[in-house]
Order: structure tokens, then C-alpha cells, then sequence
């Protein structure tokens, strides 16, 4: 058995964490949707995933495809319009319902913006002293400053960066801080929302590198939300891409990467760079910007892009169906799409 193969079977025996059925989060457009008459802005529509735990799970699609709401929607910041939110197979609303406190210290946080995440007039001691008083309040202030420290040496920092201001730090150690702030009450998921991308490209391996050892060293659950694959390949177990408010597929990494079934997540990769100069690799460009998700085009959502577009397409939308083990993909070049069962790409 080679080694993709055990990682693979070991991956999909774990349990589920997160489990989305259906979810949708529909916005108001506010005046525009009196003016258009149009309903609603559809960020978020009719997606079904699993989480394992222990797993990282890459989220990734264009900015306004909706993945930034839909990590919101886990952590319960936004409610679901509809479809369910499971935690451990209990309704997320229910948990927060009836232990709001309970429920926050299991799911965290690390914020695209490691400057605005953090409050300018408080000191670092301070800023990573909250979690504690507020989930902790029998912890004497000492031992709160002994955590503290024991965290930010966790993430790279020392404990003399306790008495900086955030002004004081670069933008990698402010979103180091964020990480120990993140991982303060022992959470056993982060969702993290491009975390690098307000950072240098040094900067970025870095940042990923912790996130990896901390992911592994804890079992943490991770969903890693990013515009970027390059980015999302380095620590995702699986990947999924969105496209205009779905999941348009699903996929192991190294999977995804070598036997992409959707048009849109070959376009994705073809954009990536490649340090090699000899090696050749046509970039696959897109024509026009995302569509309004408040008048998604009808059939799949992506056939006024799609270079294989069908004529099928504009008509019909595409399921997500099975295309290999633990492969999916919502696109009518897919066999169980065209009704029959041929493997394609
Ligand atoms: Fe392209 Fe059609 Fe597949 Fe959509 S369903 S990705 S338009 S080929």
C-alpha cells in the first residue's frame, strides 16, 4: 500500500467534527434590492461539507466567493438563512443557545489582519491575558502572565514581548500573537481567514510553518481559508474550492493538485507560479469578474467563464458528484453529471 493511500484511509476514518447540510446565508442588498428588484446577495448557497477532526481543510476561491462567510457561519458569528451548522452532531445555534462560553473556548479565530485584530492601547500581556479572565477567572494574575508567556515562546515570541505594544511588533509577530491568542483556551479548531495575506511573502512560509507544527503538535482541527492555492496547498489534508456561493469540488490535496475534475480549479492552478524556467505550464485565463451573487447566472454558475463550457450548461446545474475516492466535483464533464459512468480527466 503506498503511502498517499494510508494517509488517505487514515484521514477519512476520522471523525466528524463539522458537518455543513445545505447551508445558506443570504444578506440583504439593502437599496439595491429595492432598486432591482433582486432578492438577496446569495454568499453562501446550499453547501454541504465535512470537517474531520484533526484534519486541515483548505477553503479556497476568488475574493466574493463567499468562504469568508462561510468560516463565519461555523463559528456561529453569522447565522445560517438555512440548512444546519453541526458541531460533534449538535445544532452550532443550540450550543451557543446554551453555552456560549463553552462553545467559544472549542472554536477559534485568527484574523486576516493581524493589526486591526489587536487593540493598540493595550499591551501584549494584557491582550493575551483576556481569554483568560473572562474563561478562567479563578487564575491569579501571575499565573495568567506564566501562560501567556509559555504561549507567545509556543508561537516564536518571548515573554518580554508581553510589555510591547502592537505598534512595537512587525506584522509576523502581531499575527503570532494572534495565533497564541487563538490557541490560549486549547480550542480544538481554529478557523483561520487568510492569515498570510496581509503579510510579506518571507513572512508567509514562516506564519504557514507554525500554523503546520501547531496543527500537529495539537491535533488541532484547521480550516484555512485563502484566495490563494499555492498558499492553501502547503497545509491543507484536503481542499475545497468555491465558486460564486458553492462548493464546486472537493478533493484530497495531491489529488487536486495532479487530477483537477473542474474546469475552474484547473484555471485556479494554472495560475499558480512555477520556480522551474524550463518547465512549460499554459496559463488558463478567465474571462470577465465573478458574476454578482446577488444575480448568479443560471445552470452552472460558472458557464460564462468556463472555457469547456456546454451547451447543457447555462440550463442545468451540475451536482456535486463523486469522481474518484473522496473526490467531488460539480461539473456536467463529470460522469454521474452526464449520466453515465465514465471517468473523466
Ligand atoms: Fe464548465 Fe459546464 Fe463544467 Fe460548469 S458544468 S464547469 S460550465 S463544463
Amino acid at each position: 500500500m503506498n503511502k498517499e493511500h494510508t494517509a488517505h484511509d487514515e484521514l477519512s476514518s476520522k471523525r466528524i467534527l463539522v458537518s455543513l447540510v445545505k447551508v445558506k446565508k443570504y444578506f440583504s442588498d439593502g437599496w439595491r434590492s429595492l432598486l432591482s428588484g433582486s432578492s438577496k446577495v446569495r454568499a453562501v448557497d446550499g453547501v454541504s461539507i465535512d470537517i474531520r477532526a484533526g484534519e486541515s481543510f483548505g477553503l479556497v476561491g476568488e475574493s466574493g466567493c463567499g468562504k469568508s462567510t462561510l468560516g463565519r457561519v461555523i463559528l456561529g458569528l453569522h447565522k445560517a438563512s438555512s440548512g444546519n451548522v453541526l458541531y460533534k452532531d449538535d445544532d452550532i445555534y443550540n450550543l451557543i443557545r446554551n453555552n456560549r462560553k463553552a462553545f467559544r473556548r472549542q472554536i477559534q479565530m485568527i484574523f486576516q489582519d493581524p493589526s486591526s485584530s489587536l487593540n493598540p492601547r493595550k499591551k501584549i500581556g494584557r491582550i493575551m491575558a483576556d481569554p483568560f479572565v473572562i474563561h478562567h477567572p479563578e487564575l491569579s494574575g501571575k499565573a495568567v502572565r506564566r501562560k501567556s508567556a509559555a504561549l507567545l515562546e509556543e508561537v516564536g515570541l518571548s515573554a518580554y514581548h508581553l510589555d510591547r505594544y502592537p505598534h512595537e511588533l512587525s506584522g509576523g509577530q502581531k499575527q503570532r500573537v494572534g495565533i497564541a491568542r487563538a490557541m490560549a483556551l486549547g480550542p480544538e479548531m481554529i478557523v483561520c481567514d487568510e492569515p498570510v495575506s496581509a503579510l510579506d511573502v518571507s513572512i508567509q512560509a514562516q506564519v504557514i510553518n507554525l500554523l503546520d507544527r501547531l496543527q500537529k503538535k495539537f491535533n488541532l482541527t484547521l480550516l484555512f481559508i485563502s484566495h490563494d492555492l499555492n498558499v492553501v496547498h502547503h497545509l491543507s489534508d484536503r481542499i475545497g474550492v468555491m465558486y460564486l456561493g458553492k462548493i464546486v469540488e472537493i478533493a484530497p490535496r495531491n489529488r487536486l493538485y495532479h487530477q483537477p475534475a473542474h474546469p475552474y480549479t484547473h484555471a485556479l492552478l494554472s495560475a499558480i507560479p512555477i520556480s522551474d524556467p524550463d518547465e512549460q505550464k499554459q496559463r488558463i485565463l478567465l474571462k470577465g469578474d465573478l458574476p454578482s451573487p446577488s444575480d448568479p447566472p443560471a445552470g452552472c454558475r460558472f458557464h460564462t467563464r468556463c472555457p469547456e463550457v456546454l451547451d447543457i450548461c447555462s440550463q442545468l446545474e451540475p451536482q456535486l458528484v463523486s469522481v474518484a475516492a473522496d473526490h467531488y466535483a460539480a461539473c456536467h464533464l463529470s460522469h454521474d453529471n452526464r449520466g453515465d459512468r465514465s471517468i473523466v480527466h
